[in-house]
């Protein structure tokens, strides 16, 4: 076992705080306050490689390993949980795509995506398919060389912002789960509209939308992988997200809790630092041991999906264990910084708020216990 990084991924974190600090940080709070999706910067982010960074050189990338793009999403959730967000939703249909795509797929689709020139997004859930994602509702008819969309989906990350969806659709009712196929959407497609977009607790510069479907005609070249395979896709799909959110897990508690060890030096209280508090440094040890736990689940379940071995309980396990800690670290970040921590005037509350959200998309934690049990007991 090696638990050093390599030359790569050490040069990649280099890279990636830089450009965090030039880039993210500057304009963390604006894009929060304004509910601003920042575009520039996902563009910027492209052009600078990171959003190539584990895909195949011929379609654009740069075939470095999954612990590199674990390291991009941790660094930049470190000071923006909202652009974490936007980056790990948008690698999904982008390994989707690689997985199961056709070689014109993958030609049309991957190079504009890796180059941030285009943004991806990925839609599961529906108003009554949330935890239970084989509800859905959507349906896809064949009619001639076209699949007929009608449907809603909601809670879509980069909903409105992005150019190519991944829509799960039923095509068959009485199959179940095996009546369900994954297709390609692009975002000027007549029939397919940006419904509600929503209005959230955090994570506030990603957009949130419903996605509507009236009629709307996609060519059936559009269709991902093999009719009725369109669960197992989804879940393939999520298994490699729940990574990606896991790593975005670990970059807030890690963030919070740098922050929170310069606050302790520099603020005085009873004539001392508070850091020389044995209470706030116990909490300070409570911290770190969940971050470390964390942190060696969430590049351990990187490790797997990059050495192709099966990784869905390891990542489930990942996602539950840090998004768990990024909710406590920033919780007690908040408390750690007294009445300045519920303050805009710090980062405190924003990576509090933006927390949350880990528990939830791409499965609850209730559902990542659901997974790791089924794992355990099968
Ligand atoms: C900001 C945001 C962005 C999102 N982005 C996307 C996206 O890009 N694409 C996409 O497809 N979806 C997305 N989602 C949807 C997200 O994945 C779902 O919200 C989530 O899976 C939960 O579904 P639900 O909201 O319908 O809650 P419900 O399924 O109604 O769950 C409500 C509660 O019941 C619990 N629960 C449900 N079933 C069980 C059970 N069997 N046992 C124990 N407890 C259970 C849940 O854990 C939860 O606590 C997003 C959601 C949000 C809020």
């Amino acid at each position: 076992m090696n638990f050093d990084f390599t030359n790569e991924q050490k040069m990649i974190r280099q890279s990636i705080k830089q450009f965090v600090e030039n880039e993210i940080e500057p304009i963390a709070e604006e894009i929060d306050r304004n509910h601003r999706f920042p575009r520039e910067t996902i563009k910027k982010l492209g052009e600078y490689g990171f959003l190539a960074l584990t895909f195949p050189k011929e379609y654009g990338g740069a075939e470095g390993d999954e612990l590199c793009k674990t390291i991009v999403l941790e660094e930049i959730a470190k000071k923006c949980g909202a652009t974490a967000g936007i980056v790990s939703v948008h690698y999904l249909p982008i390994n989707l795509l690689l997985k199961y795509g056709t070689k014109e797929q993958k030609e049309k689709y991957i190079p504009k995506l890796v180059t941030g020139e285009h943004i991806g997004a990925f839609a599961l859930t529906e108003p009554n398919a949330g935890s239970d994602a084989s509800n859905v509702q959507t349906t896809a008819v064949l009619d001639g060389d076209d699949y007929v969309l009608n449907g809603t989906k909601c809670f879509i990350t980069n909903g409105g912002e992005a150019d190519t969806y991944i829509i799960l659709a039923m095509t068959d009712k009485s199959k179940g789960t095996k009546g369900i196929t994954a297709f390609i959407v692009e975002k000027d497609t007549p029939g397919f509209s940006i419904g509600k977009i929503e209005d959230k607790l955090g994570i506030c510069a990603s957009s949130t939308s419903e996605l509507i479907f009236e009629n709307c005609r996609i060519p059936k070249e559009n269709m991902l992988g093999k009719e009725g395979k369109g669960f197992k896709i989804a879940m393939v799909g999520l298994d490699g997200g729940r990574v990606g959110m896991a790593a975005q897990a670990l970059g807030l508690a890690k963030g919070a809790f740098e922050e929170t060890v310069k606050y302790l030096k520099e603020r005085n209280q009873f004539g001392k630092p508070l850091i020389k508090f044995q209470g706030l440094q116990w909490y300070l040890v409570e911290m770190h041991s969940k971050i470390e736990s964390a942190r060696w689940l969430v590049y351990h379940a990187s490790y797997l999906k990059q050495s192709g071995k099966p990784f869905t309980k390891e990542a489930a396990t990942a996602k539950l264990v840090a998004s768990e800690t990024a909710m406590f670290v920033t919780h007690k970040a908040v408390q750690m910084h007294g009445g300045y921590g519920f303050m805009k005037d710090y980062p405190l509350e924003r990576m509090m708020r933006d927390a949350k959200i880990t528990e939830i998309y791409e499965g609850t934690s209730e559902i990542m216990k659901i997974v790791i049990a089924s794992q355990i007991t099968r």
